[in-house]
């Protein structure tokens, strides 16, 4: 391992076993810590459980990450992982993932929008012999008919051209067991689409359907860009059918361009040729130019994703683990695989 890599390794990490690992995911949300954090221990102290939060700061440019640090100092619940810039959500969760140590791990989004009160229902659930507990989207406060139009029309589309079954209305809020955690630790993929692989590892699941409210502070870091580049992340992960599509759209206009140049030939046979057709050649060309193009771009797509995942790049880098020294004794190195790819 090169000094570039070691560099990076950050301090072994401080386990102890705990009951449950709440991972939050952090960008920029210096507003809503206070509040998340206070509701957090609100919901957790009266279960009597034994219990880590696992906050993920990936990349904050707005001071979270500081404010964060004093948290870790001064709770004894608390481990801060600092990502080295921002990776995006799914790789900051796959980064809170890889450091729990509960017995079941829940997911929440910081902005509140996913209750934690709802947490000893998930809990219930979990006990009763469920691997994963879904929480489904009942309604969408302070989110515009667009979003939710987009969402529920992307969930249908989604679910008929993939052979995973990806809850519909379901976010990144969920439980899962420990047994969960470490199937979804299996998959390498760099294009990490994590609802799909949530789904991917299957194990019994319980759905419970909840009100999704509305941001307590800040603002919503997805913009319709970036959720159509999620939405194509999605169906590409997990469906090769747009492939097929452009197979059967080729097969398609390449019938009716037979048929179209049969239709000439008897016209001619029977009617003579007077010389004309300038329009119908140029609608021709530029549908048919238009049609390769977006077969072309398609390909692409999947062409592109293997260029990512060829390179094998580590999925996140972490600047440093966090945690009150007073936590816990115990050492328990990070994963070995980590490492490997930091190297490359
Ligand atoms: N988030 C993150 N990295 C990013 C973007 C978002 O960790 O690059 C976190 C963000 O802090 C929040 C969660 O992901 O905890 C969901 O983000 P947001 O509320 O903006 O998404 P929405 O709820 O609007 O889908
Ligand atoms: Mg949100």
């Amino acid at each position: 391992m090169n000094s570039v890599s070691k560099a990076w390794r950050p301090e072994p990490r401080l386990t102890d076993h705990v009951d449950l690992s709440i991972v939050v995911p952090i960008y920029n949300e210096r507003t809503v810590l206070p509040m998340l954090y206070g509701r957090l221990r609100r919901v957790l102290d009266p279960l009597e459980i034994s219990y880590e939060l696992v906050l993920v700061d990936d990349g904050s440019s707005d001071g979270s990450g500081d404010d964060l640090l004093e948290l870790a100092t001064a709770s004894s619940v608390v481990k801060v992982v600092r990502l080295s810039r921002n990776f995006g959500k799914e790789a900051a969760l796959t980064a809170g993932l890889d450091q729990t140590c509960g017995d079941a791990v829940i997911i929440l989004d910081a902005d509140l929008q996913d209750p934690p009160e709802l947490i000893s229902q998930m809990l219930a659930a979990f006990h009763d012999g469920s691997d994963i507990v879904c929480m489904r989207r009942r309604s969408r406060a302070g989110e515009t008919w667009i979003k939710r139009l987009s969402a529920h029309l992307f969930y249908r589309l989604l679910n008929r051209i993939s052979r995973v079954e990806i809850p519909e209305d379901t976010g990144d809020f969920r439980l899962m067991s420990r047994r969960a955690v470490n199937a979804l630790q299996l998959l390498p993929e760099r294009n990490r689409y994590m609802k799909g692989l949530f789904a991917w590892v299957g194990l019994p699941t319980h759905v419970i359907e909840y009100d999704r409210e509305a941001r307590a502070a800040g603002t919503s870091k997805w913009n319709v860009l970036g959720l159509f580049g999620l939405a194509l992340e999605g169906i590409t992960s997990f469906s090769v059918a747009p492939l097929r599509w452009a197979t059967s759209l080729g097969l398609l206009v390449a019938l009716l361009g037979t048929s179209f140049g049969l239709w000439i030939v008897i016209k001619t046979l029977v009617f003579g040729n007077p010389v004309g057709g300038y329009p119908s050649l140029i609608a021709v060309i530029t549908f048919m130019g238009g049609i390769q193009l977006l077969s072309i771009g398609l390909v692409g797509e999947y062409v592109g994703k293997t260029y990512f995942e060829t390179k094998k790049r580590p999925l996140y880098v972490i600047r440093d683990v966090v945690r009150n020294p007073a936590a816990s004794s115990r050492t328990n190195p990070l994963p070995e695989r980590k490492f490997h790819a930091a190297s490359n």
